[in-house]
């Protein structure tokens, strides 16, 4: 068998649909899974959706991603041009071939008229085929040559056999079969010149060698009218790899296809919310395939040799925003302690001014427990100022810490600490400990006090030690002094 190669084929809209990275993915790791190439191909062929920038996007979540492409605009290849665009006389060529042979026709129909057309086929009374009726198709020649001469508007359509079945076996979805009296005769070439998605992709896929067409379930019912395409050129037709949906849960329980409001659904929007790229890669490597074992923690390169197309399941994928949390705090805890000290500073200097507190500590505080980045500025907004604080906060069951209790557990703690020569976590433990036990109370319930004293907040990055650590002697002794103060 030759190469395989496989393709990602985005449209430039601005952002990257979570469902698009996943595609990409899919795609470049059939092909790396079997020693094949990934190609990049830009189809801007829709004039009116351009947005400006947009291609820098893909190239950029590629990159981030890993998803390094063999060929494509940014690094060119021996199929080249890579964007659509730049191919517009290599379709037309194409299309005036299947004209040529009876596979493709003129139709001159105008906007008008194809309105008409469909508003009598709302109607209730219409009993007929819906969609284009074939008015064009058996246009006399001369007519035709006419009309052109005489420069009328004009698009260029498939002529679909009236009769026949084309099927397919698809690798996710299986034997896909359809009567060819259900196709349309589709547009192949638009009226301002510019190839249709439907055209585009079957000459590009063809002529980059294409082995392996990895794209949504979307086009599924429609991939038989593409395969009537490649059998009008005599060309082979690639394995079509259609990927199960993607679909998001809201919180009423009720499943719909993913969107925005399930949560961010594109790469940029996940990363400014916090999520690692590894972690969406790996979870997004699992939404709608699996190793068939209980693993779950892939990196690219291991899904690189794991991947299996066959193993792609078609029924509908959710998209689970609190596995993709569960994730990313296990890639999050993966990272070096310079890397995570790196990534989380921007989210800790957002709530953190104080020059004096010691970031780094901070950091390796917040790394144990993170699940996500942007977690950080609310976690720590004791650090610069002792926030208002009612002093229910000192009552805990669990730690058997009370209003009565807490003001002695201050007042012991203070006196101890300021006679502590070394202000570290550990030696701040062994003197509270001995607090405790002076007292003849709980640890915990010293702990809770200290803990409440210090920060004025209920749910912290760390413990009592920890905090009074990264505080430092005098401001840590100030706000234990301020708690006692309360009572
Ligand atoms: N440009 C199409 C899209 O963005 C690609 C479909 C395909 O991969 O063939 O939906």
């Amino acid at each position: 068998m030759s190469e395989v190669k496989t393709r990602f084929a985005p449209s430039p809209t601005g952002f990257m649909h979570i469902g698009n990275l996943r595609t990409a993915l899919y795609a470049y790791l059939t092909a790396k899974s079997q020693g094949g190439k990934f190609i990049l191909r830009i189809e801007d062929t829709d004039q009116d959706r351009k947005v400006d920038g947009a291609v820098q996007v893909i190239y950029d979540t590629l990159s981030i991603a890993g998803l390094r492409n063999d060929e494509g605009p940014d690094c060119g290849g021996p199929n080249g041009p890579y964007v659509q665009s730049e191919r517009l006389d290599i379709y037309r060529k194409y299309a005036q071939q299947l004209v040529e042979q009876g596979d493709a026709y003129y139709c001159f129909c105008t906007k008008d008229r194809l309105a008409k057309l469909h508003e009598e086929q709302e109607s209730p009374d219409f009993k007929g085929r819906h969609g284009y009726d074939g008015h064009c198709r058996h246009l006399p020649k001369a007519e035709v040559e006419a009309l052109l001469a005489a420069g009328t508007p004009y698009v260029i359509r498939q002529k679909v056999p009236q009769d026949g079945v084309t099927a397919y076996h698809d690798v996710v979805f299986g034997d896909v079969s359809v009567s060819n009296s259900e196709l349309q005769d589709i547009v192949l070439i638009k009226a301002d010149g510019f190839p249709t998605y439907n055209f585009a992709h079957v000459i590009d896929d063809h002529l980059m060698e294409v082995t392996h067409v990895t794209r949504g379930s979307e086009y599924v019912a429609q991939t038989p009218a593409y395969i009537l395409i490649y059998r009008a050129f005599g060309w082979e037709h690639p394995t079509y790899i259609h990927l199960p949906l993607i679909m998001g849960k809201d919180a009423e329980g009720n499943v719909s296809k993913l969107s925005k409001r399930h949560g961010s659904v594109s790469f940029q929007d996940m990363i400014e919310d916090g999520y690692l790229t590894e972690a969406i890669i790996n979870y997004i490597a699992l939404l709608g395939w699996n190793p068939k074992t209980d693993e779950e923690m892939f990196t690219l390169a291991e899904l690189e040799k794991r991947f299996n197309p066959e193993a792609i399941n078609k029924s509908p994928a959710i998209f689970d925003y609190e596995k993709l949390l569960w994730f990313n705090g296990q890639y999050i805890r993966k990272l070096s302690a310079d890397e995570f000290y790196e990534k989380a500073l921007p989210f800790i200097r957002q709530a953190v001014k104080n020059e004096s507190i010691d970031m780094r500590k901070l950091a390796a505080l917040l790394q144990q427990r993170l699940e996500k980045m942007t977690q950080i500025p609310a976690q720590l907004t004791f650090f610069d100022a002792l926030p208002e604080y009612s002093n229910e906060l000192y009552v805990n069951a669990k730690s058997k810490s009370t209003l009565e209790s807490a003001p002695q557990a201050l007042a012991k703690s203070i006196e101890v600490l300021e006679g502590l020569d070394e202000w570290t976590n550990e030696k701040l433990y062994y003197a509270l400990k001995d607090v405790a036990a002076e007292l003849g109370v709980k640890a915990n319930a010293v702990m809770w006090a200290v803990r409440v004293a210090a920060t004025g907040t209920l749910v912290t990055p760390g413990g009592a030690t920890d905090i009074l650590d990264i505080l430092g002697k005098e401001e840590s002794l100030n706000r234990l002094k301020n708690g006692l103060a309360r009572f």
